[in-house]
């Protein structure tokens, strides 16, 4: 991965300026050059009637998203955890395993939106240019011929990594009005938040889980209430206080 210079651009997802390493050019080669990684390390769903369906949702939703200037692509990975990921530059994934647990394509459709609300508005290249900065620290701490982790590889581990809940709450907020303008409905969100709860309750800390790399569950059913409903519930608000 290449750090020339820095461009500033207007992101309407976030309705700021930003201040970025990686214009959405160079945003789309680290999607380029991440997404054939991703689909080495996991076989890809085949089945054309899921594929079929999570294509549509994309399209409805991609058409009516904050950013223009990408070609968005969505693939089933053939894997148990219950998640879904996606890389800057359009790459959205989805693991059979959570399309197993949706009931419905609003379901389906809030978890995609999210994904697109995490490219929207570039957090994935923000985690990556963190990654970056921490690749650079560990290059420069190691010793003249130590073995390094590749830009690739680290990238590929900055995926699964938790987002800040400021990106997670971000996201959801873009998902809704997402959502609401593609025509499914947002409060299949917060019923998914609550089918994923129950299923983090029964198994312990995966490293691919959703809730590990989308956490703050409760805190987001109080923002996706607030989003969808323009108030905040006296329940909502006391998720929003306390940590779980
Ligand atoms: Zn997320």
């Amino acid at each position: 991965m290449l750090l020339q210079g820095c461009t500033t651009e207007y992101n309407l997802a976030t309705r700021r300026e930003e201040s970025l390493f990686y214009g959405t050019e160079k945003e789309v080669k680290i999607g380029e050059a991440i997404a054939p990684k991703i689909e080495e390390e996991y076989a890809i769903l085949s089945d054309i009637d899921v594929n079929e369906r999570v294509e549509t949702i994309l399209a409805r939703i991609a058409a009516v998203c904050d950013r223009k200037d990408l070609v968005y692509f969505i693939k089933v990975l053939d894997d148990d955890p219950i998640n879904a990921v996606s890389l800057p530059g359009g790459y959205v994934y989805v693991f059979r395993g959570l399309i197993e647990k949706v009931g419905s394509d609003d379901e389906l459709a809030g978890v995609i939106a999210h994904e697109v609300g995490h490219i929207t508005a570039r957090h994935g290249v923000k985690r990556m240019q963190a990654a970056y900065a921490a690749m650079v620290l560990q290059v420069a701490s190691i010793p003249a011929g130590g073995r390094v982790a590749s830009g690739v590889n680290l990238a590929i581990n900055s995926m699964f990594m938790e987002y800040s809940q400021e990106d997670e709450f971000e996201a959801d907020r873009l998902a809704v009005k997402y959502l609401k303008k593609a025509g499914y409905d947002p409060r299949a969100m917060v019923t998914f938040f609550e089918k994923l709860k129950v299923e983090k309750d029964k198994e312990p800390l995966r490293q691919y889980s959703y809730w590990r790399t989308h956490p703050y569950l409760s805190q987001r059913i109080a923002v996706v209430n607030q989003e969808v409903s323009g108030k905040l519930e006296f329940r909502d608000y006391l998720n929003l206080t306390v940590n779980n």
